[in-house]
């Protein structure tokens, strides 16, 4: 049986060089082929133009170049784009392009399907099949990258890590994916327009601080009372907001960057006054701005979207303490676009 080929595009820059070296060839070839790969963003062998026809033969004799297809894309009235991107195993995970008059922002998946339970989202419903690998996550960059640039004649400004997945549960290939994509070798894109958004794992904030990353971070919080973020996020249980508090307050200490709080208000779930005072108290632990996200519903969802009422009882207490707040109003509804809807329906 032929022995599995490898992807070329799990080497790095070292590793490329050295196997160019180990077949006699000049270490420099190496660069070329890397710069082929990820700058130039090769689909194949044989784009790799001054790259020889034998050495070419020995590259497609030894990998692969795994690479992402965009299956089908869908374009929203509002303008948003929502690609289903097909994997090299036939999977499908989601992305989008949202632009809006200054900036153009991608929201990337980095798992197929997801780890975790959060019951109002339409992606929690598919289970996890894999993690994405590195490369897999920046094609999907780099193809909305190219979308920017055709529709709306700019290049991407913005990344947020909100697609389908856990992006912390991939906390590997998430930073080998940014790292490529902030690397002058890749896009060069600048960390500060990169948003990391979880759903709050208190272990892996930590660990982000520790580790000086150089993006935002964003937390999908939706409730600041125990009881009521388990029933919304089940795993709140294993993670109570008293360890995502310490994880926040370690972040803040270390890197000096604040928390963008993603929030939701559902009808009869969290738009109470009680609600409202808890979150107003979770937003003083940490210097933070707040996100009030406008719900989508999913099919056959029991979470609506609450009265505006609510909304603007939310924005004013807040506004009095002082807290930055935006109203995101949602976009590529009519496409399942929007947050917490994307679960492969195209
Ligand atoms: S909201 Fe995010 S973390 Fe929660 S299930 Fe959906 S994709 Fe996963």
């Amino acid at each position: 049986m032929a022995a599995t080929k490898k992807d070329i595009r799990a080497l790095t820059k070292e590793q490329l060089r050295e196997f160019f070296e180990k077949q006699g060839d000049k270490a420099f070839r190496g660069n070329q082929v890397y710069e082929w790969l990820w700058q130039k963003g090769a689909h194949s062998f044989e784009d790799m133009t001054n790259v020889s026809k034998e050495t070419r033969q020995m590259l497609e004799d030894n990998f692969v170049i795994n690479h992402i297809k965009v299956d089908t894309m869908q374009r929203s009235n509002d303008g948003t784009v929502k690609n289903a991107v097909r994997l090299h195993d036939g999977l499908i995970v989601e992305s989008v392009l949202i632009p809006t008059a200054t900036r153009t922002t991608a929201c990337v998946s980095s798992q197929v399907g997801c780890s975790l339970d959060c019951r109002f989202c339409a992606t929690a419903r598919l289970k996890r099949m894999r993690n994405l690998n590195p490369d897999e996550i920046y094609d999907q960059v780099v193809a909305i990258d190219n979308e920017s640039k055709l529709y709306f004649n700019r290049p991407l400004s913005n990344i947020v890590f909100m697609g389908m997945g856990e992006p912390l549960m991939n906390y590997n290939n998430v930073i080998k994916a940014i790292d490529k994509i902030t690397s002058p070798e890749g896009l060069g894109m600048s960390p500060k327009r990169i948003t990391v958004s979880t759903s709050g794992v208190p272990k892996m904030i930590k660990k982000m601080a520790d580790d000086d990353v150089k993006f935002n971070l964003a937390v999908s919080l939706h409730s600041a009372i125990d009881e009521v973020r388990t029933t919304i996020m089940p795993f709140n249980e294993t993670f109570p907001l008293e360890d995502l508090r310490e994880a926040l307050e370690y972040w803040y200490a270390k890197t000096k960057r604040k928390i963008s709080y993603e929030y939701v208000v559902w009808k009869g779930i969290n738009d109470t006054q009680k609600d409202i005072d808890a979150f107003v108290k979770f937003c003083k632990y940490v210097p933070c701005k707040v996100n009030i996200i406008e719900y989508n519903p999913i099919d056959d969802g029991e979470f609506q979207q609450a009265s505006n009422e609510a909304l603007e009882n939310y924005i004013s207490h807040l506004e009095k303490n002082r807290i930055v707040v935006n109203v995101r109003r949602s976009r590529g509804k009519d496409i399942d676009a929007a947050c917490g809807q994307l679960a492969n329906k195209s």
